[in-house]
């Protein structure tokens, strides 16, 4: 179960510090757990293996002896540090102090504040702005769902260097922020005394390090803005005025998550047919002598042509169903297509016409 370091950074064995460096610093702006597309497992696993690396004692170690040698006991001290280097606790934590005494606190609390994870006033993590948008669509496009593309400029990450703000191949320099150090110390006032902790840097991730030459598209920054095409798949039955949540395509921000991106939906009125839940409605004039006799008439559907049978004696307002002809809902189904009847009477008879109804009138019609 030797975990393979180099590997999971993606350097050679003959690595140097700089480039091991460099390489942490590109996963940890990858895979940061603030991040919305972050992966705290691969975080983690980076931080293990740079902790490891980057450590010339624990390098030369770990070469001869794979990764397990922190359990292998008495090993030139390096069991001082809580109990091994797996995951988190590969965090130098000879730096917290604790203000209250002996007290004892949660680590769980400290790891949150590491990832910005809590609430309670803490510093939040960065989050870009959300951003809202409204584009029409078809009737018909509402009923079966479509794939739409818009363009818009936006704060978004930097193509050149994906978001790493770094010039490709730069040296690494001291960070400024944490001058060096990895990480930055607060001091925080709670009921029990202050307490400080230590958080890791947010400028160089904890490398104490930061690349020399900034990436020149970005300025460093990881964002610029710029005109981005974005797809959005639009669900069939999607009603008017529906937003759709478009997480994490908001305006990204450097070193943070991107905002999201919400997208009303105006669906255009059709002219035959309103909707009603999942069926369809639409009107449909009859004749008096087809709703006395019954006939068969053809009628325009969302799906094309279709004839659709008339009983005969049907009633004014009287609703025939064609099934399978409305919104189709979840789980593969449609609804109905409702043909609400009207029945136009003749305003003006013609002579004949109205002997044929007189004729009828003595039938008792
Ligand atoms: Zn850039
Ligand atoms: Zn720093």
């Amino acid at each position: 179960m030797s975990k393979d370091y180099y590997n999971i950074l993606g350097v050679n064995k003959e690595a140097s510090k700089d480039e091991i460096k460099k390489a942490f610093y590109k996963l940890a702006q990858k895979y940061h757990p603030d991040k919305k597309d972050g992966n705290e497992t691969k975080f983690k696993e980076a931080n293990e293996a740079y902790q490891i690396l980057s450590d010339e004692q624990k390098r030369q170690k770990y070469d001869q002896y794979g990764s397990g040698f922190e359990n292998m006991g008495g090993g030139a001290g390096y069991g001082q540090q809580q109990g091994g280097f797996g995951g988190f606790e590969g965090f130098d934590f000879s730096g917290f102090q604790n203000g209250g005494g002996g007290m004892e606190f949660d680590l769980n609390d400290i790891f949150s504040d590491f990832f910005g994870g809590g609430g309670g006033g803490r510093a939040q993590a960065r989050r870009g702005r959300d951003i809202s948008t409204e584009i029409q669509i078809s009737f018909a496009d509402a009923i079966f769902g479509v794939n739409r593309k818009i363009l818009i400029t936006k704060t978004s990450n930097c193509l050149t260097c994906k978001g790493s703000g770094a010039k490709a191949d730069t040296k690494m320099e001291r960070c400024k922020t944490c001058n060096g150090q990895g990480k930055l110390h607060e001091a925080k006032r709670t009921i029990l005394g202050t307490i400080s902790s230590t958080k890791i840097c947010d400028t160089c991730f904890g490398v104490g390090e930061v690349p020399k030459e900034t990436c020149s598209s970005c300025k460093g920054n990881g964002v610029l803005r710029r005109e981005e095409e974005i797809s959005i798949a639009i669900p069939a039955g999607i009603r008017n005025g529906e937003m759709i949540r478009m997480t994490g395509m908001g305006e990204a921000i450097s070193k943070g998550t991107a905002g999201d991106l919400y997208i009303k939906i105006n669906v255009a009125a059709h002219s035959l047919f309103k909707r009603d839940g999942s069926d369809l409605v639409m009107d449909l004039n009859l004749k008096l002598s087809d709703a006395l006799l019954g006939t068969t008439y053809p009628i325009e559907t969302l799906d094309g042509k279709i004839d659709v049978t008339i009983p005969e004696g049907v009633s004014i307002n009287e609703i025939l169903r064609v099934k399978g002809k409305g919104v189709p809902s979840a789980n593969s189904k449609r609804g109905d297509l409702l043909i609400k009847l009207n029945i136009k009477l003749p305003n003006k008879l013609s002579k004949k016409s109205r002997a044929l109804i007189e004729d009828l009138k003595k039938e008792g019609v």
